[in-house]
Parts: C-alpha cells; structure tokens; sequence
C-alpha cells in the first residue's frame, strides 16, 4: 500500500557533524520525488533515514519527524525491523545474493516475514513480482540459476522485484542506474513510471534529465553550512 511520507524539520547528524538540515518535505503517494544536489550534499543520508536505516551507522541520529500515513516513523513504539521492511530500498549498485537463485532472491525479505510460504504461494510471489520488475520474460526459463548470472541491468531489476515482493509502502532509490548502461537505464526509467502507480518513491539522481524524465517532484539539497543549509531549498512541479 502507497503511504504518504511527511518530513518535518528533519536533522542528521553523524557524531557532531550535521549531515542533513532542517529538511521538510511532503511525499503523495503513488509519486515519485528526484532528490538531486552536489555530492555530499546529504542526499543518501536522507534516504536512509526513511527506513531507519541510519541507526545501523555508527553515530548517526536524527532529530525531527518523518511521518508515514501520519505515523512516526521514529516513535518508541515502531518496530525498526519492521519499518525496514515496509520501506523498501534500492542501491546504486545491485546487490542481489549472488550465489542465491533468481527466485530465492526475490522471496528473500518475504521469507523474513513469514515463516512459512507454500510453494505455490512462494511460486505466485516469483512471478508477480518478476512481472512487476518488467524482468519476468527474460528469466522465467531460468528461475534457479544464480542471481550473479544475470547482467547488471537485470540485477537492478532483480532487486527492485525483491523490494517489492514485500508489498512495501513506499521504494527508496538511491542512484539506481549510475551503475548501468543507457539502455539498462532508460529500462529502470519506464519501469519506475510502472512502479509509481502503486507505490510512493524516492528516488536520488545526480542527473537533471533523469530526474526531470521520470520525476512529478524535484527536491534540490544543498550542503549543510553553505548559506541555505542542508536543506530542500526548491521543489519544483515538472509533471
Ligand atoms: P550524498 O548522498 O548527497 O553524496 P551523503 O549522504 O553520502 O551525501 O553524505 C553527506 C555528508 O555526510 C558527507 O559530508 C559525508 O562525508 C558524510 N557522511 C556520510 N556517511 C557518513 C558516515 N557513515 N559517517 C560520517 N560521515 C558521513
Ligand atoms: P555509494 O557508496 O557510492 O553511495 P551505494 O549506493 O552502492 O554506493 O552503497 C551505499 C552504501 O550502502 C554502501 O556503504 C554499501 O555498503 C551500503 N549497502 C549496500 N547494499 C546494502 C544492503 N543491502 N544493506 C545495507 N547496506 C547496504
């Protein structure tokens, strides 16, 4: 289910060092949002701090508020396991298991889940979830051959099917295509626009076209401590 992601005067620091400042942003659902700005900015930081995927960095800690569908995504009583879980995320390079199989990596987080699948629901899984990524025709004769067997465009979709499988309420996507070629790109690209009619999405890009092609929203971070600190100083419409 497609949640609506709600930032209130977000700040992140590592140790005594302010990474992300004074960051507000509204996220619709079934919407994409282009993070965009000079490296360093903040940008993969932010991100990781819509799934508490912070809290495994040494030192790292927010203050502020990020909202779920109005929930607190930092309350004392939310599950950080569980909201990893629910937020899905994409990194730059594709990072399926690479000894594990094609349709074991998709049911990956699923099986973290549910302790149980039938192999018919496991099955019904693979396959939506295959077709979701736009990847089902290319791998559905080969379903038990390692993940490390496909190419790098195909991982990428391979860990999108992974991230979805959950049924995740929002995808996270930190430069999902700076490890691929244009044609892998401009796949992912038509595949996000897929995804976007069912899930909220984040998506962090060092490329304008980029952002501008496959984004409603482009929020623009600057540095911390550079004039208009650290923080979404623009979003513009460009649907
Ligand atoms: P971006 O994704 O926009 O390139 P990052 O979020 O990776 O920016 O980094 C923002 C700032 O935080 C940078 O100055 C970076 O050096 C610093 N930083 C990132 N990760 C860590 C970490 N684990 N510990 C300390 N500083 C970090
Ligand atoms: P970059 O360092 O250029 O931002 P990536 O976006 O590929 O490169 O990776 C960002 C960080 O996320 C790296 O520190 C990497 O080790 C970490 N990472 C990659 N995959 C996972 C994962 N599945 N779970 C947790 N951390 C991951």
């Amino acid at each position: 289910m497609s949640k609506r992601i709600d930032v209130q005067n977000l700040n992140v620091y590592y140790g005594d060092f302010l990474a992300v400042e004074d960051v507000n942003m509204e996220v619709e659902p079934r919407s994409i949002t282009a993070l965009i700005g000079p490296s360093g900015c903040g940008k993969s930081t932010f991100l990781r701090t819509l799934n508490r995927m912070h809290e495994v960095i040494p030192g790292a800690r927010v203050e502020g508020k990020a909202l779920l569908d109005g929930e607190d995504l930092y309350g004392a009583s939310v599950d950080p396991v569980l909201v990893r879980r629910h937020v899905g995320m994409v990194f730059q390079r594709p990072n399926p298991f690479p000894t594990m199989s094609i349709s074991e990596n998709v049911l990956a987080g699923v099986r973290l889940n549910s302790k149980k699948i039938s192999k018919s629901d496991a099955e019904g899984i693979v396959e939506q979830s295959l077709r979701g990524a736009n990847l089902w025709n290319e791998v559905k004769d080969r379903l038990d051959r390692p993940g490390s067997s496909l190419s790098g465009g195909q991982q990428q979709r391979l860990c999108i099917a992974r991230a979805i499988a959950v049924k995740p309420d929002v995808l996270l996507m930190d430069e999902p295509c700076s490890a691929l070629d244009p044609i892998s790109t401009l796949a992912i690209e038509d595949l996000m626009h897929e995804l976007k009619s069912q899930y909220t999405i984040v998506i962090v890009t060092h490329n304008m076209q980029q952002a501008a092609r496959v984004s409603d929203r482009t929020a623009f971070f600057n540095i911390a401590g550079t004039g208009k600190p650290g923080k979404l100083i623009e979003i513009d419409d460009t649907s």
